[in-house]
């Protein structure tokens, strides 16, 4: 459970109506029972319920089972996409790793307005899930040109770009490109993709590595989790 932080052993933590709800109603769980509670920056920690119902409760904080445990430096950039495909992206850059979340729009953007609390609430269920010690922030929606114009200097840009498997004037082309170490950013487009005039602004960049996932075009929630596996094999953890 996700509990906001600091935590240190021998605290007693408030529980909010939806947290007493969750482990009472949800998970069953009664006075005495034990579960991993984390606040994303200070590790893992095993609590104790001293109470639980619909209005709240109270755990006891013990002793800390696992050291706070951030993943490599990949960022997620994405043009959101339909409500659900958007909450499953996020849902899986979290599970697969990504220490950041940028929702970007472009020139063919599917929906340029994200509810940036609902897309965090998800990056934090996916987190307690997946039993991680870490949420990555998920920023609010910015324009593609605005995010290149600040790009910082050090970061990779990995441009995932369906047309690069048949473009012959690409000698890199292919889905050999290699990923590029941390710090780096993976970009996704929306279903139409980007726009010719975006492609060559970001093939054009300074920091850009433009990389196909095969010959195939996969739907923009596949590319992303597909893009996160691949840099983690190669390169994360
Ligand atoms: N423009 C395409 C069309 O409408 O035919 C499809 C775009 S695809 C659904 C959405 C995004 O996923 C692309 O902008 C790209 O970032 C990524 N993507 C999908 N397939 C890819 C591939 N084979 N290689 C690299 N990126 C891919």
């Amino acid at each position: 459970l996700h509990i906001t932080g600091p935590l240190g052993a021998g605290q007693c933590v408030e529980l909010s109506k939806d947290q007493g709800h969750y482990l009472s109603g949800v998970m069953r769980l009664a006075p005495g029972d034990t579960l991993t509670v984390f606040d994303g920056a200070s590790g893992a920690f095993r609590a104790t319920i001293a109470s639980a119902s619909k209005r709240g409760g109270t755990l006891e904080i013990g002793k800390q089972t696992a050291p706070q445990r951030n993943p490599p430096d990949i960022w997620l950039c994405f043009a959101p996409i339909k409500k659900a495909r958007t909450d499953f992206i996020v849902e899986k850059a979290t599970e697969l790793g990504a220490a950041r979340i940028c929702p970007v729009t472009t020139q063919y953007t599917n929906s340029e307005r994200i509810r940036q609390d609902r897309l965090q609430a998800h990056a934090l269920e996916a987190a307690e899930q997946c039993g991680g010690t870490f949420v990555p922030p998920v920023d609010d929606i910015l324009p593609l040109r605005k995010m290149l114009a600040d790009w910082p200097a050090d970061r990779a840009l990995i441009f995932c770009d369906e047309t690069l498997s048949e473009d012959p004037d690409w000698a890199q082309g292919g889905h050999t490109s290699p990923f590029p170490p941390a710090p780096a950013a993976i970009l996704i487009g929306p279903e139409g993709g980007f726009s010719p005039e975006e492609r060559g602004v970001l093939r054009a960049h300074p920091n850009a590595h433009p990389v196909s996932l095969g010959p195939r075009i996969l739907r923009a929630d596949t590319a992303a989790a597909a893009a996160l596996t691949l840099w983690q094999q190669a390169q994360g953890d």
